[in-house]
This record gives C-alpha cells, structure tokens and sequence, in this order.
C-alpha cells in the first residue's frame, strides 16, 4: 500500500448535499486510483451548530455510494492536541493575542477601504504594551488570536488550477482562536492533515486562499505540505444561485430512486472534457479519474439532467450490478430496463408477471378465442403483433374492442407496459390461465 491518505472532512452541520458529496467522490476516487486510503474526519468543533442526527445521515449516505473509509477521527475528540500545538507555535511567536472588539476591526476595515487599501490586519496588537493589555484584560475583554504569516511568496502546483502564486503581503493574519476560545476551521485542519499523514486534499475553490494562509502553518509545524486540488465549484448548488438546489439532499435523491452509481459517474465527470457516461462501479471510475481534465469554468448543476442521466444509467445497467436487488432473472431484467426509469419500477412488472392475478374478463368470447390461438413457446419481443393479428382476423375485432379486453385480462389493470413486453415474461401458462378468466 502506498503512503497516499486522502481525507473528507465534512462539517456535521447539515444533510449531504451534491457539492460537498462531489468533494467526497473526487477524494475517495483519487485515493483509489493511487492505492491509497481514504479517511473520514468529522469536523464538529462549531458545537452548537454541529448534529449527530447530521454525522449520522452523511455516514449513511457515504456507505450507500460506497465510500467507504479507513479511518475515521473527529475533531472535538482533539481539541487538547489542537492547545498543544498552540501553546508551542505561540512561545515562537507565530500566534498572538489580539483584543480589538468585532467594531474596532470592522471600523479599521472601512478606513483602509476608504483609502483604496486591501483590508488586511495591521498587527497593532503586536505593539501593544503589558500596561494596554492589564487594561484591555480588566475591561473584560478576552483575546482572539491570529496566525502570524510570514513574508514571501506562497505557491504550489494545484491539480486542477496548475501554478498558484500568492504574496503572503496581500493576505491577513487569519484569525484561529475566537474569543470564547473556540477554533476556527484553518489551524484544527492543517493539525489533522499533518498528524494524519494526508497527502492529497481535493476540495471547492473557495478554500483557494485557505490553502495559501495553511501552507504557511504547515510549514511553522515542519509538517511536509500535502498536495493541493481545488474544484471549480458547482453554479446552482452552493446556495448562490438557487436555495431550492443548493439544498437538495442526497438522500432525497436516494428516495426517488437515482442510483448511488448514478450519482458517482454524474458528479465525476461534470465539468471535465469527458462525456458523461455510466459507470457501473467505484473501482472503473476510479481507473478514469484525471483531474487536468477538470475545466476552470464553474459547471452548471441541473437536478434534471442528473434524473434523465439516472434513467439512462438505469436502462443499460448490466443484469450482474442489479441481480442482487431485483429477484428476477437476467432475461427479465433485459427485456424490461429499457422501460424503466428507476430500478424499483420493476415492481409493476414483477406484479404483472410473476404473480397472481384475478383476470377481469371484458369480452370473455374474445379473449377465450384469444387463448386457442396462443402460439406455442418459445415466445420473443414479436409473439404478440404476430397473435395479435390472427386474432384480429378470426375475431374481425379492432382497436379498442380488440386491444382492452386483452390487457384486461392478461394484466387486471387499464393501464402498463406495453404487452408485447409483458406476454413472454408472462408466458404461456398464466396467459392461457387468464385469458380463460382463471386466476393465475
Ligand atoms: N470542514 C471543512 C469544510 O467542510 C473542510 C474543508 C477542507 O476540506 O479542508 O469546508
């Protein structure tokens, strides 16, 4: 096994959504494709807004597109080893206490606006005197504290964008502590990824300037900075262009019946020079994965083109990746997918077909004729038109007086699939039985 370690790190504070499952996807595929190991790492330190009930839906809806992990941690289980590394990184000066209040910051961002300046930090706290502090600290006021970024260039080759350059000059001392003593996402992560040993983080673009200022603390910890890949995001599903989808679950999706597969081919291939194409399992995608196929423009999401593409994956499913779900035999499957527009769909035919049906007898004269002509098996796709027909002529009925007594009698129903479909799955026994007005 390769020392490749790829991670999601989702944040229990909402059900799975397609963009952070597409996150997910291109890690596990990544992993996968280099015989590495894939982890899950809850990142619940927002505890109020952090639920089980979420850690539970997004672990279910993991295992249900087979993404499965190796190893899992959570950060509220770390947080001592998060004040360790503080403590050390603070006693080399690389964070520091800082006790401006949310309105002196916010007034300093505007004068420095105002002035045509980026908004960046001017480490006033920096020069603050032990007497300034005793005062801040006897006012009540509690410190926040910043990463103190170094100057020069931050860069790497990401694999997807390609060359990124930042100067540390335009970036702020991100914030890492809050005031209550809580963590901000930047440092936790960064401790994780290095103690964990990742060494590829794919994930959204909007963590492009994230990954310049954890650089930067990856390099304060000695820690040897992983590889970097940033999607292009989503257009309607990061909530920016359309709540309704942005806020479209994975499990609803599950519920209407798009298959796991479905999803994984769709979500892989958006927004790359590839077709979209099924994909039958994990393992094939993953051999398919090439990230410098990703374009940089933000592909569209559409809920309907993932549903048509779901009956399209549905109808050419391989018998051998369904079997297992069905309960019928690889003849059935093939002669009725092509009909189908999600896998439970069968049912209907499964109902027709292999049970017990108490026929309804419309023109029992006509369909008793229709029983004595019944061809001998083995039946195909053309035994219906070719007794239809002969029916048609001993009979001399047509349309609707010819064809609803018939699929009264073979189905029960006024409505199905087509019956030139469902007589041979019927088969000769029942559709005599039925035809005669016995239940069979
Ligand atoms: N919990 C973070 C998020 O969901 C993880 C980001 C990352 O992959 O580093 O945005």
């Amino acid at each position: 096994m390769s020392n490749i370690k790829v991670r999601f790190a989702p944040s229990p504070t909402g059900y799975m959504h397609i963009g952070n499952t597409r996150t997910a996807v291109f890690n596990w595929l990544l992993a996968r494709k280099l015989g590495g190991k894939f982890m899950l790492r809850i990142d619940d330190t927002d505890v109020l807004r952090s639920k089980k009930e979420y850690e539970d839906a997004l672990r279910d809806v993991l295992k249900w597109l087979g993404l499965n992990w190796e190893e899992e941690a959570r950060q509220s289980a770390r947080l001592d080893r998060y004040r360790e590394v503080v403590a050390k990184l603070q006693a080399e000066g690389r964070i520091y206490a800082c006790y401006e209040t949310a309105e002196e910051l916010e007034v300093m961002r505007k004068r420095l606006m105002n002035r045509g300046l980026p908004p960046i930090y001017d480490r006033g706290a920096l020069s603050l005197t032990k007497e300034q502090i005793a005062a801040y600290e006897a006012e009540g006021r509690r410190p926040h504290y910043r990463f103190k970024l170094v100057p020069g260039v931050i860069e790497w080759q990401d694999l997807v964008r390609g060359h990124c350059r930042y100067d540390a000059a335009n970036l702020a001392d991100p914030v890492i502590i809050r005031e209550d003593g809580s963590f901000l996402y930047h440092l936790p992560s960064v401790i994780d990824d290095a103690d964990f040993g990742i060494t590829h983080i794919i994930r959204g673009e909007d963590h492009v300037t994230n990954t310049a200022l954890q650089i930067q603390m990856f390099e304060a910890l000695g820690a040897k900075v992983p590889e970097f890949g940033h999607l292009p995001l989503l257009t309607g599903t990061e909530g920016k262009l359309s709540k309704r989808l942005g806020s479209l679950g994975v499990r609803e999706l599950r519920e209407e019946g798009i298959e796991a597969m479905a999803i994984s081919s769709f979500l892989a291939k958006l927004g790359t020079s590839e077709a979209i194409e099924p994909f039958y399992d994990l393992d094939t995608l993953a051999a398919s994965l090439d990230l410098s196929k990703l374009g940089r423009s933000q592909p569209k999401f559409d809920v309907e083109e993932l549903r048509n593409f779901n009956t399209h994956y549905v109808r050419s499913l391989p018998y051998e990746k369904v079997a297992a779900r069905i309960g019928v035999n690889e003849e059935f499957w093939n002669s009725v997918r092509g009909n189908l527009n999600v896998v439970a769909d069968i049912n209907v035919w499964k109902k027709i077909c292999c049970q017990k049906l108490k026929p309804v007898l419309e023109d029992a004269e006509l369909t008793k004729q229709a029983a004595e002509i019944l061809p001998p098996e083995p039946w195909n796709g053309e035994t219906y038109s070719a007794w239809i027909s002969e029916l048609k002529k001993v009979s001399s009925k047509s349309g609707r007086a010819l064809f609803h007594p018939i699929r009264m009698a073979l189905t029960a129903a006024a409505e199905g699939p087509e019956l030139k479909m469902l007589l041979p799955l019927i088969g000769r026994e029942k559709a005599y039985s039925r035809l005669m007005g016995i239940e069979a």
